[in-house]
């Protein structure tokens, strides 16, 4: 999420990337398998390690970022109470908000929309809301450490977990082993590539089936793709950051196989205008399966649908599964997840026209079209 919001790289400049982990028992033997092993399992993206990087320095990233998009962070304020005037109708300014400088005590009342509670899992917001707590508390009392350590540990570079003779490892608890194995099982969850969308009636569905191994819903796995003329390797995640923009991604199998229902979509997509419009947040990206050639005007007989990318040994329509005599057009939100998937013929149309038209309005009439 972060690569592709555009904030990764900076991260990476500054990181250690950690891709060793290490554990030792009550004893001070090293045993494989357990505490932070399950980190080694993180597969499937190019950020297969722990980006290490103290938060002060993260924070000057992200702040540095909202700068470039005109948005000021206050801090150190905390909010110390609110009220909300009924008279005003949602979606208006009803929320007064008093907010606190740690440091001057100063008090400021800000008057605003909507109050965003990301104030942690002691939420004053939540409390003062009166939201209930899903899960449990703990009594365990916490300690952290930030600083220059010296030690003759072995394997210093790596993420390590020390469990103590009486209480184990704590983070995890007893027994080690069991614990291990679930952490390694739900590696893909930890790392958040596993995390997943149940259908719903408005962003998240599918209409389609047998496409293809990744569904709506799930995390479109990152891939490796060839631009064209330079053959210069890029990502699919690259090529598809997050602007708030929707990405119709038409994996066109091998062309000289898919040219018929290619042909059938092409005739199709050309009469939906709408699809095409700049100003709607929806963008194109054509991936062929094979090396790229000296023209892909020659390749398709035809203009590409938006920017197009060559899938030079085929892993990338392996990675998804998809038919190379078949095609597949996907529709990316822009957090990078599948919104829906359809299949490449005169159908698709309608298809996208029913995706779209849940959230766009308008869709017809060019001029009138928006979010
Ligand atoms: C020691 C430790 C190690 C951890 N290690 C990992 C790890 O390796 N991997 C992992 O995935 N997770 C880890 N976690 C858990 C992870 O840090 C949290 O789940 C995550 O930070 C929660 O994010 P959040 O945005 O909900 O809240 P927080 O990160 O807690 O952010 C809440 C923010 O709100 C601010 N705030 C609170 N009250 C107010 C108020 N009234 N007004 C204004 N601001 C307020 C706080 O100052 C804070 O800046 C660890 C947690 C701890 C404590």
């Amino acid at each position: 999420m972060l690569d592709q919001l555009g904030l990764a790289e900076q991260l990476a400049q500054q990181c250690f990337a950690c891709r060793q982990t290490v554990n030792y028992d009550r004893n001070g033997k090293e045993v494989p398998g357990r505490g932070w092993s399950f980190m080694e399992e993180m597969k499937d993206t190019k950020w297969d390690f722990a980006l290490v990087l103290r938060q002060k320095y993260q924070e000057d990233i992200f702040r540095q970022a909202l700068r470039r998009h005109g948005i000021q962070l206050d801090a150190p304020y905390t909010l110390t109470s609110f009220e909300l005037i009924d008279a005003v109708a949602l979606g208006g300014f009803r929320i007064l908000a008093t907010i606190e400088h740690r440091d001057t005590k100063a008090k400021s009342v800000v008057k605003c929309r909507y109050l965003v509670g990301a104030d942690g899992g002691k939420s004053f917001v939540r409390r003062a809301m009166k939201i209930p707590f899903d899960g449990s508390s703990t009594e365990d009392k916490w300690v952290r450490i930030d600083g220059v350590v010296e030690t003759d540990m072995p394997k210093p570079r790596s993420y390590a977990a020390i469990e103590s003779p009486t209480h184990g490892n704590v983070l995890w608890a007893d027994p080690n082993e069991v614990l291990g194995l679930v952490m390694k099982e739900a590696a893909t969850f930890s790392s958040g590539l596993g995390i997943y969308y149940e259908p719903d009636t408005c962003l998240t569905f599918s209409q389609s089936s047998g496409l293809s191994s990744i569904q709506a819903g799930q995390r479109a796995p990152d891939v490796p793709l060839q631009k064209p003329a330079t053959f210069e390797a890029t990502r699919l995640q690259t090529e598809t950051p997050n602007h708030a923009t929707f990405y119709i991604v038409v994996f066109a199998g091998e062309v000289a196989q898919t040219k018929p229902s290619l042909t059938a979509f092409t005739k199709a997509i050309s009469g939906a205008k709408w699809l095409f419009d700049s100003k709607l947040p929806v963008q194109w990206l054509s991936v062929l399966a094979g090396p790229g050639g000296p023209s892909t005007f020659e390749t398709l007989e035809g203009m590409p649908f938006g920017r197009v990318f060559y899938d030079e040994d085929h892993s990338a329509h392996n990675r998804y599964d998809i038919d190379l005599k078949k095609g597949t057009v996907f529709v990316f939100r822009p957090d990078g997840w599948v919104g829906t998937l359809v299949e490449m013929d005169e159908s698709a149309v309608g298809k996208l026209k029913k995706y779209f038209s849940r959230f766009l309005v308008g869709l017809e009439s060019l001029h009138k079209a928006k979010l």
